[in-house]
């Protein structure tokens, strides 16, 4: 017995739900590269990212899934034996400094949990000691998609001043670019790493990162600098040097059908459906937590980002059979736990193009595998979620 023929939900946190149109938009022959139509293109995709980074800074495109983008962002600029300071709250800022590592730079961690975000006056008292001026760089995410935390930048920032420290300031926010805001001249943000295939609602394959004046300067001097990544090869004459060879053209027609529907929307519109989207979800949590068996990661409910809510499940209940029987009862793909979460949490992605029918639908399927699998929760949780919504979005 299943519930299960119909459009395939994916909630997990990447890649994310990608609509009709983009997928439309692909649908066509390939142009040539030289001239014209895709040149404008580039331009045109170049431009509102600049609007969506919130910059006025240089922004370029790569042919890479996200860890290209990161790895663009560290080989521009900085040399080796550079120390970076990385800020962990969960997995990815680990990993974007074990990227650094290989590439010869010295990393420090300032060590996290994976239950709270990093904390700024940490940052502030870690700076102050380095007299030396030894820490080029500081790596943090805005939004950790394996522990569900969102990080306070502009208090980073402000803890990066107050310790009058001139490191450059990194910050991923492939998780969280178009779901929450995001400003990098105001929050003064060095160098800004993104993707397509989360908030931008393309499939991957895009890499994003934009550079304010400090970090073009810190570029010019940097040694780790190869052709690929490589930005001043990528300011050359040639529309193909931008992409240091043949641009992912399909990706392109996606991306701009992608930021066609955010800017109809609105960025600030966008910002507000994931937190409407996060806080029903949160009631739904909330509610579900009341038996026992499940609670929130991030215990402070400020740090809950507005992309992913990642759920612990307890009690030796099994999240691969809350997973199997969402997938086969009622084709929904809920995410899993990663890293430090393997096997002990669900990650519940309310991302990029989604709306209340999809997040209702996958919290609802959800609270029929608790239920099916005996699992103790909270009665109510839909309702929670639905009041939540119907008293924050007035008619
Ligand atoms: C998904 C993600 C990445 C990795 O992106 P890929 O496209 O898988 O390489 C890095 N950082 C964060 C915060 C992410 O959510």
């Amino acid at each position: 017995m299943t519930v299960r023929t119909g459009r395939d939900v994916l909630g997990i946190p990447g890649p994310t739900t990608i609509p009709d149109e983009v997928l439309s938009a692909m649908h066509r022959p390939a142009i040539q590269i030289y001239t014209g139509e895709l040149v404008e293109y580039t331009d045109s995709i170049l431009r509102d990212l600049k609007g969506i980074f919130r910059t006025e800074g240089r922004a370029y495109i790569y042919a890479s899934n996200g860890h290209g983008a990161w790895e663009a962002a560290l080989t521009n600029v900085l040399s080796r034996g550079d120390r970076v300071l990385v800020l962990e709250s969960g997995r990815f800022a680990h990993n974007w400094g074990e990227m650094a590592r290989m590439l010869g730079v010295e990393i420090e961690t300032l060590e996290g949990t994976w239950r709270h975000a990093v904390d700024p006056a940490a940052v502030e008292e870690r700076l102050r000691a380095d007299t030396e001026g030894r820490i080029k760089a500081i790596l943090v995410v805005q939004i950790d998609t394996a522990s569900g935390v969102v990080n306070d930048i502009p208090a980073i920032r402000a803890a990066i001043d107050a310790a009058g420290h001139d490191a450059l300031f990194l910050v991923d926010t492939i998780a969280s670019l178009a779901c929450m805001p995001f400003e990098m001249d105001a929050w003064k943000i060095d160098v800004t790493v993104s993707a397509a295939q989360k908030g931008l609602m393309t499939p991957p394959g895009l890499g994003f990162v934009a550079a304010n004046d400090k970090a073009l300067a810190a570029h010019k001097t940097a040694d780790l600098r190869t052709l690929y990544w490589d930005w001043t090869a990528r300011e050359g004459e040639l529309h193909y040097q931008k992409y240091c060879g043949t641009p992912p053209e399909h990706l392109l027609f996606g991306q701009r059908a992608a930021l066609d529907i955010l800017l109809g929307e609105g960025l600030e519109n966008a910002w507000n459906r994931h937190r409407l989207l996060a806080g029903a979800t949160h009631r739904a949590v909330e509610t579900w937590a009341e038996g026992g068996a499940i609670e929130f990661n991030i215990l402070d409910p400020q740090s809950r980002s507005a992309s992913i809510t990642a759920v612990l499940v307890g009690g030796g209940f099994d999240v691969a059979a809350i997973q199997a029987y969402c997938l086969d009862k009622c084709n929904v793909t809920v995410g899993g736990g990663i890293g430090d979460l393997k096997g002990k949490a669900l990650r519940i992605a309310h991302m990029g193009y989604a709306n209340a029918p999809m997040v209702l639908g996958m919290l609802a399927s959800i609270d029929m595998a608790l239920k099916a699998l005996k699992i103790p929760h909270g009665p109510g949780a839909i309702q929670a979620a639905v009041d939540y919504l119907g008293e924050n979005v007035p008619a």
